[in-house]
């Protein structure tokens, strides 16, 4: 009678632990699942038209020289799962071009002023990164690698600062699909500029609901003010916003 108790609690005794066990694993997995992560690095329009220094950028960014080296740097010492170029890729004569808008400098509107376009403001940029030109390439130093991920934007009437879609958002680009397909849940953006083409992308990433990081050290903005602007606009949409690549390495 004894024997069979205590053979009783043994029994009871292994079938708890195992019970404890198989949930403690089950818990295991699912948090692991939730927390799996995929980052992709995002190098917005790293071009010569926007990171060569006049005359050879006609668009030139402040400082868009000094940011190359960082960038290939957090590229090759980062285990990104996947990495996206962009790159403005405008056809000639493109609405975004004061030269397209001779009635516009008639009437006194100067260079990087803006003007309606379908109720929507447009700046007036140089002309910048048409199809096959020099200034649309990758800058010569930039690591893009054949076989990279390119998306090319501003190739439609309507301008398009982000990398996901045009500033009508009527029109997507294939990032996202291409992201999603990819299982991507993490987005580090670099490049250039800050308060456009890198802002706008990154506000549009959160909003397509992505873990979304820009690091201010390998960015830099057309106008300082407006840069300073972004990027209060982007914390207000809870973009991780970093200063330097050591906070992500
Ligand atoms: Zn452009």
């Amino acid at each position: 009678m004894i024997q069979s108790r205590i053979l009783l609690t043994a029994v009871v005794i292994i079938i708890v632990i195992w019970l404890q066990t198989k949930t403690t694993s089950s818990t295991a997995s699912q948090e692991l699942a939730l927390t799996r992560r995929k980052t992709a690095l995002l190098i917005i329009d790293v071009q010569n038209d926007f990171s060569q220094p006049p005359p050879n950028g006609s668009l030139s960014v402040p400082g868009g020289l000094e940011i190359i080296p960082k960038i290939n740097h957090l590229r090759n010492n980062f285990p990104f799962d996947f990495v996206v170029f962009s790159q403005d890729w405008h056809r000639p004569g493109h609405p975004s071009f004061y030269s397209a808008h001779p009635d516009a400098k008639k009437s006194g509107i100067k260079l990087f002023e803006k003007i309606q376009i379908h109720g929507r403001d447009q700046v007036l940029w140089p002309d910048h990164c048409q199809w096959d030109s020099y200034g649309a390439q990758f800058h010569p130093d930039l690591d893009y690698r054949s076989g990279d991920f390119v998306v090319q934007k501003g190739n439609r009437d309507a301008d398009s600062y982000s990398a996901f879609m045009d500033n009508d958002h009527e029109y997507p680009t294939p990032l996202h699909a291409e992201l999603q397909w990819r299982e991507i849940t993490h987005i580090v953006i670099v490049g250039l500029a800050l308060d456009f083409c890198v802002g706008n992308t990154a506000l549009d990433a959160k909003e397509l609901g992505y873990q979304v990081t820009v690091v201010l050290d390998l960015t830099r903005p057309v106008y300082r003010e407006e840069g300073d602007a972004m990027v209060k606009q982007m914390q207000g949409k809870h973009v991780r916003v970093m200063q330097s690549v050591d906070q992500i390495m």
